[in-house]
């Protein structure tokens, strides 16, 4: 059979790969899009960010809820319809998977179904339904992912040993649930099913929870989840993992030493994700790989000429689909000879959708000390925030990490209400390269929950009105 040749090729449809191929098309390319999944949209879509949005979204509502009266509402005997729960998730993932496919077919991307393993020189061989073909590529951006990391001896199942795919497709709340790891997966379902009605413990090896966050904002999430009922286990370590008639039991240590056993109906182990960079015929290559992750220069290009490497399996940026789907702006652009500029390692927000929410940008208090600046950190409570009152959440705060002598933005904290949105503000602020005495001096609308952020520049001079 003859070859099939295309100006660009992307191995796999996550955010990362499915918008780098939409923006190849839009550049004229001739593009392909290689997925071995029945559906495009990757983890992202299919098993991580939207399901879980979707189910924290459902768990916000059923609090409003359970709090109606504080609104002057009666709402007596409210149900829970888990199952319909579900089943709303899965629309909305099924409909932006259509969508995803709609916006392949719009830019002229013809969607290859199949396992592409690479062959070296620009050839993929891709293993579908139909048999095995070979393609070929000028270009080709590697976009394969990551998957759940396992505790060594453990394998997920879909009725107790879980990960954020079984997870997802619960059939009911279940009465107990114990999670390993307290980063971004760990926590965003602590919150979820503690406000479900689940007794949650929350078990962490760090002395903290979230631990890549501002040491502020880790404390303030760990006191308002305790509040809520979460049993939070820090410097906590965690063996004999096994599977009982009643679920799973664990043997914990605790920070202080103590011993104990404890059983939960469910186990989520969220202890980070490993790259997908095996089997796919990086041995046919030159591209260099750093412990699993693929090693690339600022655009994206690994060490084998014409392939290129974004999101999850790249050495040295952060695991996130917004980071995935700027790497492919990036090396799309380069590949297509128009002017790309290189991700800014430090202007890349995290949002963790816990309650309360929370969002941050660029250096902590403490990396921004180490790093040697003249810090002055400004913090404004959102008690003092009139729209946090009125939608029954003033909790948290927004703290900026500022440097005295520039005037310059290190970075943002926020942890409070819709935390991950406000953040947008600081993200763009500090692309900009605004100082400030911008910020202090733009208009924030009243009463609107981003004054707040308005206020956080304001604190580090101490100038803050309502605090
Ligand atoms: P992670 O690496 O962010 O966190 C894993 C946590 O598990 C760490 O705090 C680690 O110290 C802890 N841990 C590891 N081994 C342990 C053990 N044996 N016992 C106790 N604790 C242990 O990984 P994750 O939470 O699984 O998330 C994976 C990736 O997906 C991350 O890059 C994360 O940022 C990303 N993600 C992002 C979002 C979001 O942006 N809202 C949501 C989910 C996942």
């Amino acid at each position: 059979m003859k070859k099939v040749s295309y100006d660009l090729i992307v191995i796999g449809s996550g955010p990362g790969g499915y918008s780098a191929a939409v923006r190849a098309g839009q550049y004229g390319l001739k593009t392909a899009l290689i997925e071995k999944q029945p559906r495009l949209g990757g983890t992202c879509l299919l098993v991580g960010c939207i399901p879980t949005k979707s189910l924290l979204h459902s768990a916000e509502v059923w609090q409003h809820f359970l709090h109606a009266e504080e609104n002057g509402i009666a709402c007596q005997n409210p149900v829970l319809n888990y199952p319909k729960i579900i089943e709303r998730k899965n629309q909305i993932v099924g409909r932006h998977s259509k969508g995803v496919e709609g916006l392949l077919r719009k830019n002229k991307v013809e969607w290859i179904k199949g396992y592409a393993t690479l062959r070296g020189g620009g050839q993929i061989e891709v293993r579908g339904e139909s048999g095995v073909r070979t393609v070929e590529a000028r270009n080709i951006i590697l976009a394969t992912g990551s998957e759940a990391r396992m505790l060594p001896g453990l394998e997920p199942d879909p009725d107790v040993i879980l990960t954020n795919i079984e997870i997802l497709n619960l059939t009911a709340v279940p009465k107990s649930l114990a999670i390993i790891g307290a980063g971004a997966v760990g926590v965003e379902f602590a919150s979820m099913f503690n406000r479900f009605g689940t007794q949650v413990t929350l078990l962490e090896m760090l002395p903290r929870i979230v631990p890549v966050e501002d040491e502020e904002v880790s404390k303030e999430l760990e006191r308002v989840f305790r509040k809520a009922g979460i049993r939070v286990e820090t410097g906590a370590r965690v063996e004999n993992i096994r599977r009982t008639d009643g679920g799973a039991q664990l043997a914990l240590t605790t920070s202080n030493g103590k011993q104990e056993e404890i059983q939960a109906e469910k186990l989520l182990v969220a202890v980070g994700r490993k790259p997908n960079t095996e089997n796919i015929g990086l041995e046919n290559t030159r591209v260099e790989l750093d412990r699993g992750f693929v090693k690339v220069n600022p655009y994206q290009q690994t060490a084998e000429p014409g392939v290129d490497a974004i999101g999850d399996i790249v050495a040295g940026t952060p695991q996130l689909a917004h980071v995935a789907t700027m790497e492919g702006m990036v090396a799309v652009a380069h590949a297509a000879g128009k002017p790309a500029t290189p991700i800014n390692r430090n202007r890349i927000p995290g949002c963790t959708y816990t309650e309360p929410g929370i969002g941050s940008v660029g250096l902590t208090e403490a990396q921004a000390r180490a790093k040697g600046y003249q810090v002055k950190v400004g913090k404004f409570p959102f008690g003092g925030n009139s729209r946090a009152s009125i939608l029954g959440s003033h909790g948290g705060f927004v703290k900026v990490v500022a440097d005295e002598t520039f005037n310059e933005i290190l970075g943002v904290h926020i942890i409070g209400p819709e935390g991950f949105e406000l953040i947008a503000e600081a993200v763009a602020a500090m692309e900009a390269e605004a100082t400030l005495d911008t910020l202090t001096s733009t208009i924030h609308a009243h009463p609107t929950l981003y004054e707040a952020v308005g206020e956080g520049f304001n604190a580090v001079r101490g100038l803050a009105i309502n605090a």
